[in-house]
């Protein structure tokens, strides 16, 4: 009795329970209803920002431009930030903020959270957008704690964060709350991510740092060993688009290239075939062959035989690597699939998460 005659029940950790649920189902359907949540895929390469009814509205390169003497002065992020790469005048810097998955300048992220949720939402919101973001299985706690914060200062009010192959496989549309295991492959700029998911979950997933920079500087090191010549990040990047592969190519390919000969240290050009990419960039690909090797062999019985059925689905840039696929399929002789619109696809896959309310739980 509480003293006015009534009876005080206390029910106390059910009702918590049931507050919380009911609490954050509210909460992330209004946060849809105004648009005020922003989906972010920050990439080591690319970010990308997802928002309801407008799909994907930022795409650009994870670079901010900022002077050299007050790194609080910006001067250009994502696409005009590229453009600066590798060509800024003296006092103005060019950061890459991410590395191999993880934030290496934590200030530099915050700006370009901040500068992409503007882009993306506005500024003239009086109430901070609540922010998703997907962040690679690999990371330590406290990395996983950085991206966190840096989406906490950019100004968002609450940050939920989503591991990256989950939500790659849901914006591939993959079937992640069967019974059924399948395996997605995310091969992005600074890590791959690989795993297995089957009834909403991951069951098990492995990272390694290699991905698309890794095979740049594969071709910067072989130009350099083979003539002599030091080639650009940038340049590495075009050739490998350009001529890159997973499997050696029957016809052959050649294209020119620039760089500053190391010796004369002047300008200098050379001709580099298909199949010398193809060498210089094979051992990054083999580790990530390696890398779904070592969770097959880890992932159980039931689930790898799903696995052998409905076939490896492959994401991210990496991914459109030529060959790539059937490099993999030939070699673990199991069927290879490319995502639909691989570059995007985490990025999707953050959008569903709120239309979807048995997704809730997993945030
Ligand atoms: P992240 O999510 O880590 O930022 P992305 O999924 O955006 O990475 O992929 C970026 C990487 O994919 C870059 O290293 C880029 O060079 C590479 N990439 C993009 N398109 C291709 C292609 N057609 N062939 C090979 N590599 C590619
Ligand atoms: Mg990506």
């Amino acid at each position: 009795p509480d003293g006015s005659g009534r009876i005080a029940v206390t029910m106390q950790i059910d009702e918590d329970r049931l507050k919380l649920t009911k609490d954050t189902r509210a909460e992330l359907f209004s946060a849809d209803l105004f648009s005020r949540a922003v989906r972010i895929d920050l990439g080591t390469s690319n970010t990308l920002v997802y928002v309801k009814s407008k799909g994907i509205v930022v795409s650009e390169p994870t670079i901010v431009v900022v002077e050299s003497s007050n790194e609080r002065k910006v001067r250009a992020v994502g696409d005009d930030a590229k453009i600066m790469l590798g060509r800024t005048t003296e006092g103005v810097m060019a950061v890459r903020p991410m590395r191999e998955g993880v934030i290496t300048d934590f200030d530099m992220t915050q700006i370009l959270l901040q500068y992409f949720t503007r882009k993306a939402v506005g500024s003239s919101y009086l109430v901070k957008p609540r922010l998703f973001l997907t962040y690679p299985c690999s990371i330590s706690g406290i990395e996983r704690r950085a991206v966190m914060e840096a989406a906490k200062y950019s100004g968002g009010r609450k940050v939920y964060l989503v591991e990256k192959p989950f939500a790659a496989a849901l914006g591939s549309g993959l079937p992640v709350f069967d019974p059924s295991g399948c395996m997605i492959v995310d091969i992005g700029g600074g890590t791959t991510d690989v795993s297995v998911i089957s009834l909403g979950g991951v069951v098990i997933s492995h990272s390694i740092r290699v991905g698309g920079v890794k095979m740049d500087e594969a071709i910067i090191n072989f130009i350099k060993r083979e003539f002599n010549i030091l080639i650009g990040d940038r340049t590495a990047e075009e050739v490998k688009l350009d001529l890159g592969a997973a499997l050696p190519i029957r016809e052959e390919r050649r294209a020119r290239i620039r760089g500053r000969d190391m010796v004369t240290n002047l300008p200098q050009t050379t001709e580099i075939t298909s199949t010398q990419i193809y060498q210089a960039i094979h051992e990054p690909c083999s580790a990530i062959l390696s890398a779904i090797k070592w969770v097959l062999e880890r992932t159980p019985p039931e689930l790898a035989a799903d696995v052998m059925h409905n076939g490896i689905y492959i994401t991210g840039g990496g991914s459109l690597l030529y060959g790539m696929d059937q490099m993999i399929a030939s070699e673990l002789g199991i069927p290879v699939l490319l995502a639909k619109e691989s570059m995007d696809c985490a990025a999707l896959g953050l959008g569903n998460i709120i239309e979807n309310f048995d997704l809730l739980q997993h945030l």
